[in-house]
Parts: structure tokens; sequence; C-alpha cells
């Protein structure tokens, strides 16, 4: 499903721009699923387990812009199987952004709330078996060790591209939401021998919290895969300073990065998390917080189909 490798590019005018370190970006918003995302990489693994399990039928969990029930409808779609989603919070007078897409993918929907999505998960589940069918349940963000492990895999392909293009990268930094892309990067970059650091810029929670869930994610990850033990919980970094108004509150940190990138390089980062990252980096970066002569690379994951609705936030 995935379109692989994406490309690994210089943002050379945005690194003239903020006269600091060299910035690279990878482009996993290029890997395919109705607009891209880093859940494409997740869903291989997941919609493969679904396969050899014998299901038919997925269900997962989000907001109601979420990328990953997005991308989750569309690979539901590419391989046959049916695909309901369980969206948490207040039902828009108007389908747009993501929820277009998902509707456009023929997706069934459910709404709740954050308390009760578990229930609702289980009922759409029951009703689904009570008609015959085998239901495959996703998690929210499709962080389990199946989901991380894409991003294991994803620091592999990176490794090999620094190597070819002879780029020495001191930091990867991105947006970490529900943990499973950085889990998959910290245990991918023990495997492929990545030495630099992976510094997730948290959208959602704070820091110590999303810490202690992506060391455990990383460890069962690396378990499954039959790693034995590594150094994991300390390469995982996390910055919470950027949560400002909370989860998908847009402000003036996200606006400026969407804009200035969009303006500098052609590229589109997202309201909730690529551009909240963004913001982070470009802050850091304005603070002194690396050097020139470094390399970082922000590591792009997807959200842009998110932007129309927020229009009215953006411009
Ligand atoms: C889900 C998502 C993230 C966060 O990834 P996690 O693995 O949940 O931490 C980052 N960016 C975008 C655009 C996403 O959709």
């Amino acid at each position: 499903m995935a379109h692989l490798p994406t490309p690994l590019e210089r943002m050379e005018r945005l690194s003239k721009h903020l006269n600091g370190p060299d910035l690279y970006i990878k482009r996993d918003d290029q890997t395919g699923l109705a607009t891209g995302g880093n859940k494409t990489r997740k869903l291989e693994f997941l919609v493969a387990d679904a396969l050899a399990q014998g299901c038919d039928h997925l269900i997962t969990t989000g907001a109601p812009q979420s990328n990953h029930c997005r991308q989750t409808a569309a690979a539901a779609a590419k391989v046959g199987l049916g695909c309901t989603l369980v969206l948490r919070g207040e039902k828009p007078a108007q389908d747009n952004g993501n929820l277009l897409l998902d509707k456009i993918l023929g997706a069934h929907i459910y709404w709740t709330d954050a308390q009760h999505y578990p229930e609702m998960i289980a009922e759409v589940a029951a009703e689904l078996r009570a008609m015959g069918r085998k239901p495959y349940i996703i998690p929210l963000g499709g962080s389990n060790v199946m989901g991380a492990t894409g991003y294991v895999l994803a620091m592999q392909e990176l490794t090999e591209q620094l190597a070819a293009q002879h780029i020495n990268v001191d930091f990867i930094v991105f947006a970490s939401g529900s943990g499973g892309t950085q889990a998959g990067l910290v245990v991918g970059a023990e495997v492929y021998g990545f030495s630099g650091h992976i510094l997730g810029i948290s959208v959602h929670r704070p820091a110590e919290e999303l810490k202690m869930q992506v060391a455990a994610l990383a460890t069962a990850t690396a378990t499954h895969l039959g790693l034995g033990m590594l150094p994991l919980a300390e390469r995982v970094e996390i910055n919470d300073d950027y949560l400002g108004g909370g989860y998908a509150i847009i402000g003036e940190t996200e606006r400026e990065a969407i804009k200035l990138v969009a303006q500098l390089e052609g590229i589109l980062l997202d309201p909730v998390y690529t551009g909240r990252a963004m913001g982070g980096l470009i802050d850091l970066i304005r603070w002194g917080a690396f050097t020139r002569g470094q390399s970082v690379l922000f590591w792009h994951t997807g959200g842009t189909a998110a932007l129309p609705a927020f229009a009215d936030k953006l411009v």
C-alpha cells in the first residue's frame, strides 16, 4: 500500500531564512493512501495482521479530523475490507477535510465522546460478529507493536538514504501523539545504528506521561520482534513546550510555521501535528538549541488533508 521509500529532501530556503542548522525533511506526507501520512506505514503491518487472521472489517477510533481514521478507511478500501470509524467529538455541521474523505472512502461512522468510545467500539464489534463478520480492532493512532513495526523499518529506509546521500543527521524532530511513530523510530535507531537524537514534539500530552508510554511501547515492540534487551528508554526525548491551547487548538505557532514552510519550500504542513512540531522546531532554532553546522531532519508525518477543516483558523 505504501509508496516507499519516501523522498528525503533538503530545505534550503528555510535553512537560510532561519540562519541555523541545515534542515532536511523526510516526506512521509507522500506515503500514499488518500493523501498519505505516517499511519500508512503502520497500516502495512496492521492490515497484514487483519488479513492473516481472516478478518473482514476494520474498526478504529480517533478525533473528527483523524488522519489515522482516513488512512484506515483508504487501506480497507484498497484491500476490500469493511471499515467502521468511532469518532470522538462533536459531529460537525459540515463534512470537511478528513471527515469528508472518510465518507467518500465508504467508511461507516459512529459518534461518541472521549469517555464512551471503548463501549462504542465493543458494541460495533459485537454487532458485526452477530452479522457473521469478523472485525479487527485497531487502537488509537494504530499505536501497538504491529503499527510501531512500520517505523522500525522506516528507520532502515532513512539510514540507507542518509548513507547514500552522505548526510549526517544530528537530530530527528517530529510530532508525537499516540507514540507509535516515536517508539518505532527509537527501536529502529538501535537496530540500524542511527546515533542522533530522536526528539518528539508532543502535540497532546505532558512529556513525562508520553515518555513513559513511548518507552513501554518501544520495549514491547523490541520484544515482539525478538530483539532482546536494548537501551530504549534513554533514547526517548520529548518536548512539551508547544501544547498551546491543547490538542487541535490552532495558535500563532502553527499558523506561522504552516505559512513559512509553504511559502519558502512549497510544502504543506497540517494544523494539528506537523504545524505544531515545525513551530516548535523553528522556536528552538531561534533560541539557539541547535548550532550552525548541525543537521536537523524534520520527519513530515502528513495530515494535510485536515487543512480545509481549519480554514477559518489559518488565514
Ligand atoms: C497520528 C499523527 C502523528 C502522531 O503519530 P503517533 O504515532 O500517533 O505519535 C503525527 N502527525 C500526523 C499528521 C498524524 O496523523
